[in-house]
């Protein structure tokens, strides 16, 4: 289809149209302006007042899939079949009002076409007399400036949703300082609603220690230059504190001159808050080691990499021998440690522990240091860890010494009882010969001389008495001690009831009632057990109150214990001597009146602490006592 076809005047003659034209246009000025219109890049008609094309450009042909070569006094909405319907009122208002009708905004769909966006113009065109002959129609494709526009839409709305959504606060003030964009996350940040904030200058959320710094930021932001990562305190509506990374540019124009400032500001309060923990925990481990009241130190593998001055110390090194020489743990150890170690090594890196133990260290110059060490992992892949090491030297050197003075101590006793038994065996010869004299002065000479003189036989005869009650005691208690004790299989039964026989006529005299329950066999001296129940038994007599006694002798198994009791309706004690009875030759004072030489519980405490066991009271004044003693070797009752 060539340019003159087109522009031929749809179903006429060439001469119509050429009387149409302007004097100026005809010859080579008509082709060239018919040229122009052909190949002009918009799309150009004329269309008759039925809306019939007359004239329509290549350009609006190849858009429209217009034919003139059709007979071409189809209507227009026919031609563009119902697409363009909507055309028809402009069309037809342009012919009413006689007026242009410009700059429509119209989407262009011929069917098998490109859709396009367009803007069309529509122009009355006269005759010779004024009258509305045609309608020019100029049509601009707008389809590419659409797309952009439609594209810079939905960017626009996507980077409102981001900032809308974002937690990162992002604001820009004028150059006035009034803020004109706030997204969601400011109020979010800073607990001042967009109203709010209208009034609100950055500077007012400053916690007052950070102000002055940021000020000076802020000052030069509005002077055109940003700042990027800052930290500072927001302080918020409510009055909290909390961490922000700020970020400002200035904004510009397109001529280049500043308009306002923009910003993002991230919270980082809890990133802040972590931080300070660790810096706590940093230090809290830091004040361990510089404190320097054990050793620390810490390494990978082999490798010593950080050493306390007190580990340093501990081993003779210097600061400077450290820091030149590269210390191994092999260094420091103990050659006869070296085989175990690698145990413990083994076992802090499967477990990520390696709990308390004691090697030696070797000091620089070859000693061995005891000490106590424990470590644990603190990264399995660089095999990185840590270990406290506690010197032992002074403890050790304290055991030595605490074994040296209890053996000592274990010496002397041993040296005491000697001495007590061999005196008090000693004594005994001499006492019986004082004894058998006084006695025999007293069997001759009783009433032959005066009164006083029998007063006085009769005190040596008694202190006599005393006296050798006194070293029996006393021997029984030095013997306790003394040999083997020996440890056989005994019934407590049997041991009990052959007290009993023994103290029969004691038992007789005071009309004592005593009962028993099932006594276990234990492991023991039977002897000494004997004279553990006859002690007790003895003192639950003597010590009666106005009534008859009643004595109750119970077993209780507590774990691997017995525990006896013995209970009596006597006297009682009184709390405050509850401890002291146990004590050689300790007597309650009102309590003189009942003869004895206070060694009677000592003894008892003696026998119990030598077969492993305790032995203490609850009682009451007037309310009888109650004796107990732990023996070790739970086993059956009943016994042998
Ligand atoms: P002694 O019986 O020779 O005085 P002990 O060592 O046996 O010495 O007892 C020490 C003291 O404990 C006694 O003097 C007495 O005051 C008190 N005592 C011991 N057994 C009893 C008891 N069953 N009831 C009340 N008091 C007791």
């Amino acid at each position: 289809m060539d340019a003159k076809r087109l522009l031929n005047p749809v179903g006429g003659g060439g001469e119509a149209a050429d009387q149409n034209l302007p004097l100026s246009a005809h010859g080579d000025a008509k082709a060239l302006f018919e040229n122009f219109l052909e190949s002009a890049p918009i799309g150009i008609a004329l269309l008759d007042l039925q809306f019939r094309f007359v004239l329509v450009n290549r350009c609006l042909a190849d858009w429209t899939g217009v034919s003139l070569e059709d007979p071409a006094l189809r209507p227009l909405q026919e031609t563009w079949g119902g697409l363009v319907r909507e055309w028809l009122p402009e069309l037809n208002e342009v012919v009413r009002s006689g007026e242009p009708l410009l700059n429509q905004e119209r989407r262009l769909e011929p069917p098998g076409k490109i859709t396009r966006d367009v803007l069309a113009s529509f122009h009355p065109v006269r005759d010779k007399h004024g009258n509305i002959s045609n309608i020019g129609m100029f049509v601009n494709d707008i389809t590419p400036r659409k797309q952009v526009e439609q594209a810079l839409a939905e960017s626009e709305r996507k980077l409102r949703l981001i900032t809308a959504a974002t937690s990162e606060a992002i604001i820009a003030y004028d150059m006035q300082g009034d803020v004109v964009y706030a997204n969601p996350a400011v109020e979010r940040l800073t607990g001042y609603s967009n109203v709010e904030l209208q009034k609100r200058r950055f500077i007012n959320w400053i916690y007052p220690d950070d102000q002055a710094r940021m000020l000076g930021f802020w000052e030069k932001l509005f002077k055109g230059e940003g700042f990027v990562g800052e930290e500072y305190r927001v302080l918020t509506k409510k009055g909290e504190v909390k961490w922000a990374l700020s970020s400002w540019v200035p904004l510009y124009d397109e001529s280049g001159h500043q308009i306002g400032v923009q910003g993002i500001e991230r919270d980082i309060t809890k990133r802040k808050e972590l931080e300070q923990a660790l810096v706590r925990s940093e230090n809290r481990f830091r004040r361990l080691v510089e404190a320097n009241v054990i050793g620390v130190l810490s390494g990978e593998g082999e490798l010593i990499t950080f050493a306390n001055d007190s580990f340093l110390h501990m081993l003779g090194y210097t600061r400077e021998d450290f820091n030149v020489r590269k210390l191994e743990l092999s260094d420091v150890s103990s050659p006869e440690c070296l085989d175990t170690e690698h145990n413990r090594w083994d076992g802090l890196l499967t477990k990520g522990v390696c709990p308390p133990f004691e090697k030696e260290f070797q000091h620089k110059d070859g000693s061995r240091v005891p000490a106590l060490c424990g470590a644990a992992l603190i990264d399995r892949a660089s095999r990185s860890w840590v270990c406290f090491v506690l010197d032992l030297n002074d403890r050790k050197d304290a055991e030595r010494r605490l074994r040296d003075m209890a053996e000592e101590l274990a010496r002397s006793n041993r040296d005491l009882q000697d001495f007590a038994y061999i005196a008090s065996h000693d004594l005994k010869e001499p006492l019986r010969m004082v004894s058998s004299f006084v006695r025999l002065i007293a069997q001759r000479y009783h009433g032959k001389l005066d009164s006083d003189a029998d007063d006085f036989i009769g005190y040596a005869l008694d202190g006599a008495r005393r006296m050798n009650r006194l070293i029996d005691d006393l021997l029984i208690y030095a013997r306790v001690d003394r040999g083997q004790l020996k440890r056989e299989r005994v019934s407590l039964n049997q041991i009990l009831k052959r007290v009993m026989m023994d103290l029969g006529n004691l038992i007789d005299e005071s009309t004592a009632k005593i009962t028993f329950g099932d006594l276990p066999a234990v492991t023991g001296d039977e002897v000494q057990l004997g004279q553990l129940f006859q002690n007790l038994l003895t003192n639950a007599i003597k010590f009666k109150g106005d009534a008859a006694p009643i004595i109750d002798i119970r077993a209780r198994n507590v774990g691997e214990e017995w525990i006896i009791s013995v209970q009596d309706n006597g006297i009682g004690i009184n709390k405050e001597f509850a401890e002291r009875v146990f004590l050689p030759f300790r007597r309650v004072e009102n309590h003189q009146t009942y003869r004895g030489t206070g060694m009677g519980l000592a003894i008892c405490r003696k026998i119990v602490e030598r077969h492993g066991g305790e032995i203490w009271v609850d009682s009451e004044p007037g309310e009888g006592s109650m004796f107990y003693f732990s023996l070790a070797g739970a086993e059956s009752v009943g016994g042998i």
